[in-house]
């Protein structure tokens, strides 16, 4: 999958993205990280690509032109519109759905916007869907995009080792996921469950999925609305909240 990320601040991307799971997955092919500095497509002699709001309130909005010249040095090379997001705090608030979706197109365009944001005129233009990270406003969209190209890049197959990875993990499936241990099996007086070293595969799993739910009634009772129980699911939370 290739991202293309239109933005004033590019080096911000590579000191994240270059490392770990997704630099490896970069090295590797399977997904391209790809920022267009909008500061390039000025045509002021200065290079300005910001300027104060008709509305007057301070502060300074990003200009339409060098946004939109940004977009079209990519969008023009393609023969469909390249699907493109506004990281914008008025958008829908992400989530694991969200990321599913987007995971599978082959090209997502990220526009960032920074200071009091952009000219409404280029979002019209260009902009198929905004899309906000909490109901809270960040100095610039660029941390809010490396957090949905990062959620979004561990769903492409071969970026994790195995899809188990990922979907055992919380709000995959609609909960949240089980608590988990490594070695030492004891740590300052505290042990491990015994049922994980019964070598009990079925019971293992049993214990998995009641953890899992006790972790989400316990810490986000409002996603069990949504998800998908089973009929022993909903006996063992009616057990415990008798
Ligand atoms: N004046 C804008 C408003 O009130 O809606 C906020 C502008 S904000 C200071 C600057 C930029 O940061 C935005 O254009 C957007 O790209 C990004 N941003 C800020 N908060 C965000 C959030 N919660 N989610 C996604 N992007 C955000």
């Amino acid at each position: 999958m290739q991202f293309d990320i239109l933005t004033l601040f590019p080096d911000m991307f590579s000191a994240v993205l270059g490392d770990s799971i997704i630099g490896r997955a970069q090295e590797n092919g399977i997904v391209s990280v790809n920022t267009i500095n909008i500061r390039d497509f000025s045509k002021d002699k200065h290079n300005k690509v910001d300027d104060t709001p008709y509305s007057g309130g301070g502060g300074m909005l990003m200009m339409p032109q060098p946004i939109y010249d940004a977009y079209e040095s990519i969008a023009g090379e393609c023969q469909e519109k390249p699907y493109t997001v506004y990281m914008s705090p008025q958008g829908k608030v992400f989530n694991q759905n969200t990321a599913k979706r987007i995971s599978k197109l082959h090209r997502l365009v990220i526009l960032c916007g920074h200071y009091e944001g952009v000219d409404q005129r280029v979002l019209d233009k260009i902009v198929d869907e905004e899309i906000s990270i909490g109901d809270f406003v960040l100095t610039g969209g660029e941390i809010p995009a490396m957090a949905v190209i990062d959620a979004v890049c561990r769903l492409i197959p071969g970026v994790l080792s195995g899809e188990n990875s990922y979907q055992n993990e919380s709000h995959y499936s609609g909960l949240l996921e089980y608590p988990q241990y490594t070695r030492p099996p004891e740590f300052m007086g505290e042990k491990i469950p015994d049922i994980l070293i019964s070598g009990h595969h079925a019971n293992i799993e049993k214990w998995k999925r009641e953890q899992s739910l006790l972790n989400t009634l316990t810490k986000r009772p409002d996603m069990l609305q949504n998800a998908d129980l089973t009929d022993e699911d909903r006996q063992f939370l009616n057990n415990i909240t008798k």
